[in-house]
């Protein structure tokens, strides 16, 4: 089912009024959708808003409400229109759906794309993403290829792509541009050296990390850029919108407000303001299979209309996510991203890239993977600077390298077999049907 709409690109507005116009002029169509739902039409009971002041008297809809609509109570479509389905992934208990149209996909698609570096056809992407339910692979998959990039599927949640089997191709491939989890280039990182290569000169085509779905401090983010050699490219979204923010060139995250309307939700207050610090509550203009109307994605954040030096005119976001959330120490509360800037800011020569940290009641203990010549550096420079920013007794237990990620997890290629059913004289039979 086509729309026939047209969908706003950067540099289509010159000014925040002329994007405020933007978002009214689309709105209707957003609110006609919405209609359309089985979830807003009970609740609107049939009086669904017709304009934004009218939309701002309406209910958040919640994480509850998706789960509680599972799986197709929010669809305004007929099935047969439908592209895909996928499921967040919870942590156990109901799943949330989310499905799209052809149509849907192109706003999709085009919202990843706009990526600051760019995508062409002499691109190789890994896509190292997860494919099963989640949105996040088929998004970098599809954007990629409406780019006419080479799309290597990559995963990152099957047997068929271990770490290995990724630094081969990285490098074999002269791949060009990865999209995972922050974490993952680190990993590769690991794996590359395992076997003899060096991720800053041994991997000339890459050109840019693409990431997303983990929170990611500056300091990690600068680390995995020096020793890849490239730029990091951050991205923010989820499985039931797709990507909302992306990186402009001055490395800030800015919001696709010509496709969504953006609030910030204060759950002290029960609030919703247009910027400032709160939970993003989002209002997808360009979705025809599953509207959303001030769906609140629970991430704490901060918006801001300041001026960026980039020119876009779109909002920019700090994405918070629960990274405020520690856990106490003594009478400090210690929090991950406080810690990760710590262990990122020792020296590059230091080879830090994992750790772990236990809070226990009267102490911090935190063990760091470190080369044996600069153990104990890397161990009594971490202690001073978590001693500068907590007032904790704090313990720094340097690892050698395989000490927190085995060795075998990098370097093994395990078979990945067919189903088999006959077997031969003297053959084990124990592993048959099974193919992993
Ligand atoms: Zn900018």
């Amino acid at each position: 089912m086509s729309t026939g709409v047209t969908r706003p690109a950067i540099g289509d507005w010159r000014t925040l009024e002329e994007l405020g116009a933007l978002q009214d002029e689309q709105l209707p169509r957003t609110l006609a959708a919405a209609a359309r739902s089985p979830f807003y039409r009970a609740r609107h009971r049939g009086q669904t808003p017709m304009d934004r002041a009218e939309l701002q008297d309406c209910p958040l809809t919640t994480k509850q409400d998706l789960r509680d609509q599972y799986p197709f109570g929010l669809l305004a479509v007929e099935r047969r229109a439908l592209a895909t389905y996928h499921e967040s992934s919870g942590t156990g208990g109901v799943p949330t759906s989310s499905y799209y149209t052809a149509d849907d996909w192109h706003d999709l698609t085009e919202r990843y794309a706009r990526k600051w570096v760019g995508i062409d056809a002499s691109d190789t992407f890994l896509v190292r993403t997860p494919y099963a339910l989640m949105i996040t692979g088929h998004l970098g998959h599809a954007a990629a290829r409406m780019r006419g990039a080479t799309v290597v599927p990559g995963d990152n949640r099957s047997l068929a792509m271990p770490y290995a089997r990724v630094v081969r191709v990285l490098h074999d491939l002269d791949v060009t541009l990865t999209w995972s989890l922050p974490t993952d280039p680190l990993l590769w990182a690991a794996a590359a050296e395992r076997v003899g290569l060096r991720p800053s000169t041994d991997f000339p085509a890459l050109r840019a990390l693409f990431v997303a779905g983990e929170p990611l401090t500056p300091a990690r983010r600068s680390r995995i850029s020096e020793i890849w050699g490239v730029p990091v490219v951050e991205e923010y979204g989820s499985t039931e919108t797709g990507s909302l923010a992306g990186e402009c060139p001055d490395g800030r995250l800015h919001l696709w407000a010509d496709r969504v309307i953006f609030e910030v939700y204060d759950p002290a207050s029960a609030t919703t303001r247009p910027a400032g610090r709160g939970q993003l509550v989002v209002t997808p203009l360009y979705r025809e299979a599953m509207p959303l109307l001030r769906y609140n994605i629970e991430d704490e954040v901060e918006l801001s209309y300041a001026a960026c030096g980039c020119g876009w005119q779109l909002p920019t976001v700090r994405v918070l996510g629960r990274a405020g959330a520690g856990f106490p120490v003594g009478t400090a509360v210690v929090t991950q991203a406080v810690l990760e800037e710590l262990v990122f800011s020792l020296p590059l020569d230091y080879g830090v890239m994992f750790w772990r940290a236990r809070a226990e009641p009267d102490r911090l203990l935190i063990q760091i993977e470190v080369v044996d010549r600069y153990r104990s550096a890397a161990a009594s420079a971490l202690a001073t600077a978590v001693g500068r920013v907590y007032d904790v007794d704090v313990d720094v237990t340097p690892l050698p390298p395989g000490g927190l990620v085995p060795t075998q997890v990098l370097t093994n290629s395990p078979d990945v077999v067919k189903p088999r059913s006959l077997f031969g004289a003297g053959e084990d039979w124990g592993k048959a049907l099974l193919y992993h």
